[in-house]
């Protein structure tokens, strides 16, 4: 196929509004790709225009689950452009043209391209330039494979020129999407879906077998291509490949109470404050022999982040867990969180200086550690897990990690922990000691959910930020136990109702030890009575507290109670006369 018939029908394509119509478009390119197929031998190693097109028309030049990038600053493509329009032009020019235009397709498109140094131009067809007309879908696609390839010291000289040679060829159509492609600026309205609904029309095959071999390849080329060579039959048995990421499942934002409506007993997790990671790995033949665990026949471990890059060689921790834990081939699904001398859970932020690092990644090492925690199974031994419900998937993990059959899921290096309940106030308590671990509370999973690659559906939630704060006075609290006897905590909060205060329920999350302190310092000299670790404290000061729900209940005097309620800050600007009342509660209650 010739890159200017791709470039007529992106150009129609952005012209047209109407859904459908986009897809019959892509669904019309992709046929005419798969007619004009070379089948011949030697062609059958290369990849098709079929495949290519797949992923040019939705701006990628590169499947999504590839580490591959073209590398290229916005700049290298002004000079190439700049260079095949001609001596008067430059790469300031180009820029110049940009700020007037905004957008890099109509300023490539507004220049006269062809017979720059000779190289390509005039060689027949294209426009009243002489430019255009025999450049190639595939061709372009080599080149830019090529351009992708060029590394070390004047790889940037070679970018250039490459792309210098593919400007010089073409039209002023070809150019602007040439461009658009380059720099991952397609946006002619073609998403995924449109792609997948023109897979399934022009091969005839059902949406739902493309939208499944999707999910386990992640890859619209291979979809395209066993779609029009195999049928249905090849879509349905495409699984997942280890070493070739999947899409991360993720969460919405949700509050127990629903997720208790709707599934009856919820999954909880602890949700772990680092990064999202998917663990690939194909034990070596015989892992007693070998002790390189990265690659070639001593079997293979790849660790991706959420966003599909391969981030294997910024975690070595990683591959060193899977060649100590994993005897099968796996495919998991969890989250590197940092980790401080004593094992302690450190902030995110320190994950983050070890997510993509490229350089002097064991000196990073020894300032911060990091370990996973796994919370899903993709794949395990030979078979796929995403059809089966999160209790099953969640089992396999359990089996993979396990060092021996006897031990205890709580004594089983690397897994998340899953509970099943009814009762919200085991949730609460999963929460709290999740918040007192250093983590970010909970996430709570319909039990019988598949797992849907890169879905935000419901059957995964993120218990929801604090809708509210409510400022509350202080009336009590309880002095700790163990390494916090020292310290009040539990405390006590109420709200005004005339001149009377009412207690709405008792705050313990969310507060560090180094708060704890600062606070008991605060509150100490306001105790009016004490008995055994109950602590009754004078209306002196006022918290902030978040809260998930307010309900009725007979526990406090005010006759309500705050849900999940958390500790967010002292209000050192406001006395016990600004405090909230009962009203407002009442108010915001429904
Ligand atoms: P988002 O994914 O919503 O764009 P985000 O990356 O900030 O934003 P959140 O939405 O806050 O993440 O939460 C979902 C993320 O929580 C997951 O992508 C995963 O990285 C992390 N996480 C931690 N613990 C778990 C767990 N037990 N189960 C699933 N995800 C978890």
């Amino acid at each position: 196929m010739e890159f200017a018939t791709f470039a007529d029908r992106a150009a129609a394509i952005e012209a047209e509004p109407a859904d459908l119509e986009i897809i019959a478009h892509v669904t019309a390119l992709l046929e005419e790709a798969a007619d004009g197929e070379d089948r011949s031998a030697d062609a059958a190693a290369e990849p098709q225009t079929l495949e290519i097109v797949a992923r040019f028309v939705q701006g990628r030049v590169f499947p999504a689950w590839e580490s591959t990038t073209l590398d290229i600053g916005p700049n290298t493509c002004y000079e190439a452009i700049a260079r095949a329009a001609g001596t008067n032009v430059d790469a300031d020019d180009v820029e110049e043209r940009l700020a007037e235009v905004g957008e890099i397709g109509d300023v490539a498109a507004s220049y006269e391209f062809g017979g720059q140094q000779g190289l390509g131009a005039f060689t027949g067809g294209g426009d009243e330039n002489g430019a255009g007309g025999d450049l190639t879908v595939r061709e372009v696609d080599e080149t830019l494979t090529d351009l992708a390839a060029a590394e070390g010291s004047g790889s940037q000289d070679r970018k250039e020129d490459l792309l210098f040679g593919l400007f010089n060829r073409c039209s002023s159509d070809e150019a602007r999407y040439l461009a658009r492609l380059v720099l991952s600026e397609m946006r002619i309205g073609v998403g995924e879906g449109t792609v997948r609904d023109a897979i399934s029309e022009a091969f005839d095959v059902p949406t739902e077998s493309v939208e499944r071999a999707l999910q386990v390849s992640n890859d619209y080329s291979e979809v395209a291509r066993v779609a029009h060579e195999e049928g249905q039959d090849g879509l349905d048995s495409m699984d997942l490949e280890i070493g070739r990421p999947v899409q991360a499942m993720l969460a919405q934002a949700g509050t127990v109470t629903n997720a208790l409506e709707e599934w009856d007993e919820a999954a909880v997790e602890w949700k772990y404050d680092g990064a999202r990671v998917q663990l690939h790995h194909e034990p070596a033949p015989d892992a007693a022999e070998t002790s390189d665990a990265t690659n070639g026949a001593a079997g293979e471990t790849r660790v991706f982040s959420r966003n599909m890059e391969d981030v294997t060689d910024a975690l070595p921790e990683v591959v060193e867990f899977a060649a100590k834990h994993l005897e099968e081939p796996t495919i998991l699904d969890g989250e590197v969180v940092a980790i401080d001398d004593e094992g302690s859970t450190l902030p995110f932020q320190e994950v983050l200086k070890r997510f993509r690092r490229k350089h002097d990644v064991a000196k990073a090492r020894e300032d911060v550690a990091v370990r996973p925690v796994f919370f899903d199974c993709l794949h395990a031994g030979g078979e796929d897990l995403l059809e089966e419900p999160l209790t099953t998937r969640h089992e396999r993990l359990e089996a993979v990690l396990r060092d021996d059959p006897e031990q205890e899921p709580e004594d089983v290096d690397g897994l998340s922990l899953l509970w099943r309940t009814k009762d919200s106030d085991v949730i609460e308590s999963i929460d709290a000691e999740a918040l007192e671990a250093g983590h970010e509370g909970i996430m709570l999973k319909n039990p019988d959910s598949t797992y849907s690659p890169g879905r935000r559906g419901k059957n995964w939630r993120k218990r929801k930020p604090d809708v509210e704060t409510l400022d509350c006075v202080v009336t009590g609290a309880e002095w700790g136990e163990g390494r916090r006897a020292t310290f009040l905590g539990t405390f006590e909060l109420s709200v005004r109702n005339g001149d009377d205060l009412e207690t709405v329920g008792k705050v313990a999350t969310g507060i560090t030890d180094e708060k704890l302190a600062e606070l008991t310092e605060l509150l100490e000299p306001h105790i009016a009575a004490e008995d055994g670790q109950e602590v009754d404290l004078e209306p002196e000061v006022v918290f902030e507290v978040g809260y998930e729900e307010i309900q009725r209940s007979p526990t406090y005097s005010s006759g309500y109670a705050l849900r999940f309620p958390r500790f967010v800050g002292v209000r050192s600007d406001k006395g016990p006369a600004d405090a909230e009342t009962l009203d407002r509660l009442e108010r915001l209650r429904k």
